[in-house]
């Protein structure tokens, strides 16, 4: 594989479409290239999951890997989450990368400036509290409530997945018969609510109209069935959607898990590090 030598901050980006174009579906991503835009989920993805999202550890080795890998590609690396802005933050103290929070309902760009999706259809507070009633009836459930976005957790309660999708969708009809728009967004041991119309996909497709994102070759790497709409983007654009871990996907690659991740992306680092000694 050809690597890039000097300085990769400098590299000229190439066209999407050219390099896209060595794809195999479903298979393991090529090497990554110094001129990608990266975007990366976090939980399952950059970190391995937890029973609820407070319970995740970051390691050493992921809060290096970042910087290296932002100042590798010129600052175009982005986290795109379900987890708010602020909590994406504390768990990278210092990072300060482009991050999209709420699966794309807030948005930081890489200028720092923050885009805000509008305040969401009415309801919040109505969910909100029966939601909280209904993790008060029942062991093992735990309301993430965050601003926009709602997230009802059932990792320590699995035998309740039924009933819970049930009774969440049940609310959200009812919000729908009111007129307010709701979503369901189903994930792993996650069902989480949130206003119609903004989405991962929508998200990166934002980032890829700014710099230092434009040009590149779009890669975005998740794991869960939220991620799809980031893979379909991904896909449009003409980039590289890369599923972790099994499942049905709309990715035209795969790894395995987060540890092959994390193997992906320091391989990087490593080839770009050698090609700069050599060029030496
Ligand atoms: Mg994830």
């Amino acid at each position: 594989m050809h690597v890039e030598s000097g300085t990769p901050q400098s590299a000229t980006p190439q066209p999407a479409a050219r390099l896209a174009r060595a794809a195999v579906r479903r298979g393991t991503p090529p090497d990554l290239l110094c001129d990608c835009a990266l975007f990366l989920d976090i939980d399952g993805t950059l970190i391995d999951l937890a029973p609820t999202p407070e319970h995740v550890l970051v390691d050493d080795d992921i809060a290096r890997l970042l910087p290296a890998l932002g100042r590798l590609l010129g600052g175009a690396v982005a986290l795109i989450t379900g987890r708010t802005i602020r909590d994406a933050d504390a768990l990278f103290p210092g990072l300060g990368f482009p991050v999209a929070g709420q699966h794309g309902l807030e948005r930081r760009s890489a200028d720092g400036v923050l885009h805000a999706h509008g305040e969401g259809p009415p309801g919040y507070n109505w969910l909100h509290g029966e939601l909280k009633a209904l993790c008060e009836r029942h062991d093992g459930l735990w309301l993430e409530a965050k601003g926009a976005t709602l997230g009802l957790h059932y990792r320590l309660a699995p035998g309740l997945a039924s009933y819970v999708h049930r009774t969440v969708r049940a609310m959200v009809s009812t919000l729908g018969a009111a007129g307010a728009e709701w979503k369901l967004q189903p994930g792993k041991s996650i069902i989480e609510i949130k206003p119609a119309g903004r989405d991962k996909g929508a998200a990166i497709l934002d980032y890829m109209s700014e710099p230092p994102f434009a040009g590149r070759l779009p890669v975005f790497v998740g794991d869960d069935r939220t991620d799809e709409f980031g893979f379909t983007a991904i896909t449009v654009l003409g980039g590289w959607a890369v599923k972790v871990g099994p499942g049905k996907t709309h990715a035209n690659y795969r790894l395995r898990d987060v540890a092959a991740v994390r193997r992906w992306l320091t391989a990087l680092l490593l080839r770009c590090t050698v090609g700069i000694e050599h060029a030496r």
